[in-house]
């Protein structure tokens, strides 16, 4: 098998799909109001082109697959279009990442599908926090999905945005939901994406001491399991409890040397890089009828043979400038 690779001997392996831009959520550091604009809906990729996509893409050795958003559950057959990936790829890595709102009633098909873990964004366990962050009171309804993920035995994961004056004063609901619940919840660094992004250096609340206001409350032991290591989290177990904690350290330490990711958007650009505004047009190839599936590996090959180290390209920009002009509700996180 022809194998995605880089110039750094990374080989790919790992594909985030976003399914659509659109979400039902409006979360503070995500999407700005003010810069709001969908992309048109002829402009976003149809299932079976992306499962023309996902074809090429395991043919080139992509074994894992995220779905993400927006807010994937949002797009009509999000469903359905996972269990066609299922059906076409019986061993595929199936991921998704969701904000659980619309996600209840789909429970019991992921676990038919073998869907490998549901990261889950849950910022708050307060629920005037979470509404104030989200702009939604609906803290109830994503509680109720994390649930019956857990009673219907799917692995969860949490992904906590930690913004300062957002989430640091939350620390013991977070420990008592690591020591409660058996989750991976994973602190995020928070990101400066997209123009108008409410990234500055007082909200920034760095995984380091987020790691001592934890320490001070629980002991947390390193896993050094690699193939539990294998994400970008740096994993804790959290002394006497169910769960885990881990850090996602996104700004201060980066693990670009070891990125096999690849994003493809909703409207059909692959993205080898989140901290680049890179990106190349796939949709126009995969609607052209006489582009064979052997020109568009071909083209995939070249694209990802020119991905960056993300880390060269933060340290290139002022701090606080947006990273990438897209918002993360277009490029899925
Ligand atoms: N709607 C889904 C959800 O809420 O999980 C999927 C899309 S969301 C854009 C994917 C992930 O990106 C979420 O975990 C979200 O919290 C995270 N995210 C969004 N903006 C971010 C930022 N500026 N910095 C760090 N993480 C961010």
């Amino acid at each position: 098998m022809v194998l995605l690779t880089d110039a750094y001997g990374r080989v790919m392996r790992y594909l985030r799909l976003s399914v659509t831009d659109r979400c039902n959520l409006r979360c503070r550091y995500c999407r700005n109001g003010k810069f709001e604009r969908f992309i048109p809906h002829a402009d976003i990729l149809r299932y079976e082109e992306m499962l023309r996509f996902v074809g090429l893409a395991t043919a080139l050795g992509i074994s894992k697959i995220r779905i993400t958003g927006g807010e994937p559950f949002v797009r009509k057959g999000c469903a359905s279009f996972l269990a066609m990936l299922r059906q076409r790829w019986p061993a595929l890595d199936l991921h998704i990442t969701t904000n659980g709102t619309l996600l209840e009633p789909h429970v019991p098909l992921l676990a038919h599908l073998g869907v490998k873990a549901v990261n889950l964004s849950l910022d708050s366990f307060d629920r005037a926090t979470f509404a104030a962050v989200t702009g939604r009171d609906v803290l109830p309804a994503v509680i109720a999905s994390m649930d019956k993920l857990l009673t219907t035995g799917l692995r969860v994961k949490i992904n906590v945005v930690a913004v300062r004056g957002v989430n640091d004063t939350q620390v013991d609901d977070f420990v008592h939901a690591a020591k409660t619940l058996p989750v991976d919840l994973r602190f995020i660094e928070f990101m400066p994406m997209g123009s108008g992004t409410p990234w500055n250096r007082e909200n920034f609340w760095p995984a380091v001491e987020i790691e001592e206001e934890i320490s001070r409350r629980v002991r947390l032991t390193p896993i050094t399991d690699n193939q539990e290591n294998a994400g970008p989290a740096r994993m804790y177990a959290v002394a006497g409890g169910r769960g885990r904690i881990g850090f996602i350290t996104s700004m201060t330490d980066h693990f670009c040397r070891a990125c096999n990711r690849l994003r493809l958007t909703s409207d059909g650009h692959v993205r080898t890089c989140l901290f680049t505004d890179r990106e190349y047009n796939m949709r126009d190839l995969l609607r052209e009828k006489r582009v064979s599936d052997l020109r568009l590996a071909d083209t995939l090959r070249r694209i990802c043979s020119l991905k960056p180290i993300g880390a060269d390209i933060l340290r290139l920009r002022a701090s606080g400038k947006a990273v990438a002009k897209r918002r993360m509700t277009s490029i899925g996180g």
